[in-house]
């Protein structure tokens, strides 16, 4: 088999949690001499980068024309070993992890297999998945909350959806309902702590003593402003606490491990093994959060949730993109030991997003099961595809 042509699409018609911010997945889809076609998707969907994975995979694109597609191994090193390969970050790992995961998504239909059959097999049935960012409420629909009730509510609709864990950032808006619309670093302020706790012991008095609570601050505090957080929020019983630090700083991460007493995660903006690599040896994270769209794709990730499992580290896939980077991650989870929890994000609640797949994958009762298709189970829907904007390297 052989790879003939890449498309790579900016798809256009997504919609985000917080108005005005960009949400654009890149997805690429390798076709080969065989007539099967495999679908990636960067994961870089916001954060306002588009143009950049776009441009990374159209390059990268011209030089695997011609490859076999089932030597994903032999790609990745190519890609890898690049010039800016070796250096990394999002834009190169994102437009590698697009083209493996589209590698896979191949070598899942030529063999008529699931994924997840390929990586070896199921070890997880069922995956226990969580409400995440309902900071921005749950359902249907995107908001900013603000006061404590709000949160309380927010949460008692993930209850309802079946949910039995959910994850917040109780410093995302200011008062005003801003995205990021106060400082958190250095000191926090009275108030800034004691609205943070107000609202998040509003979503466990609302949600019970059995309701998980995952605390996640986006990196926006630093080392001490954490460490005042983390502390206050310890009696809360919080499950774990996501970024709260800069995502490349594994010391600063090793002194808020050493003086909190909740479990950290980081992962979505730590990129390969050599990205993993300080945090697992420094023993500070305790649940790594790869995402499958930027950390060198589903060849890589394998490798990173093994490698974690030697630390006894457990694995929360990150998932904030399309539906091809939800497919991504149900196939890897159903596999590995370390699995602990699938992340379904409020913004994959929004019908704009579900519309540029062509199969809509949602938890039941708060569990996903992964799917049996061929590949990896999602597809790039016909009004994506036509309303995105597009290359197609030959
Ligand atoms: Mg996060």
């Amino acid at each position: 088999m052989k790879i003939t042509s890449i498309d790579v699409f900016l798809v256009t018609i997504g919609q985000p949690s917080v108005k005005g911010s960009p949400w654009n997945p890149v997805v690429v889809r390798i076709n080969t001499d065989e007539g099967i076609s495999g679908y990636g998707e960067v994961g870089l969907a916001y954060g306002d980068t588009k143009e950049a994975p776009f441009g990374m995979c159209r390059d990268f694109a011209k030089l695997i024309i011609g490859w076999d597609p089932m030597n994903n191994e032999a790609i990745w090193q190519r890609l890898h070993n690049t010039f800016w390969g070796l250096g990394g970050g999002p834009v190169v790992y994102g437009a590698m992890s697009a083209i493996d995961n589209a590698l896979w998504d191949i070598k899942g239909k030529a063999f008529n297999a699931p994924v997840w059959k390929l990586l070896g097999g199921k070890t997880n049935p069922k995956l226990r998945a969580y409400a995440s960012q309902i900071q921005f409420d749950w359902g249907m629909t995107a908001k900013a909350l603000i006061y404590p009730e709000e949160y309380g509510e927010a949460g008692i609709k993930a209850k309802e959806d079946g949910y039995d864990c959910v994850k917040v950032d109780p410093l995302c808006f200011n008062m005003e309902g801003r995205y990021k619309g106060w400082p958190c670093n250095g000191i926090l302020q009275k108030f800034q702590l004691d609205m943070a706790y107000k609202r998040v012991e509003a979503i466990r008095k609302a949600c019970g003593d059995d309701m998980d609570i995952i605390i996640e601050v986006h990196s926006l505090t630093d080392a001490n402003s954490a460490v005042q957080l983390g502390n206050a929020l310890e009696d809360l019983n919080i499950y774990y606490y996501e970024e709260p630090t800069m995502p490349m700083n594994e010391g600063n991460m090793a002194e808020i491990a050493s003086r909190v007493n909740i479990p950290l995660a980081s992962g979505e903006r730590i990129y390969t093994r050599w990205g993993y690599r300080p945090f697992f040896e420094n023993h500070s994270l305790h649940v790594i959060q790869p995402d499958l769209g930027n950390c060198g794709g589903i060849t890589e990730g394998k490798k990173i949730c093994d490698m974690a499992r030697t630390y006894d580290i457990g694995v929360q896939i990150h998932v904030c993109g399309g539906p091809q980077s939800t497919a991504a991650a149900l196939q890897l989870e159903a596999v590995i030991p370390n699995f602990l929890i699938h992340e379904h994000h409020q913004a994959a609640l929004l019908q704009a997003n579900i519309d540029t797949g062509i199969y809509d994958y949602q938890p039941v009762n708060g569990y996903f099961t992964v799917p049996d298709l061929p590949g990896l189970g999602q597809e790039l829907s016909q009004k994506a595809m036509d309303t995105a904007i597009k290359v197609t390297v030959k």
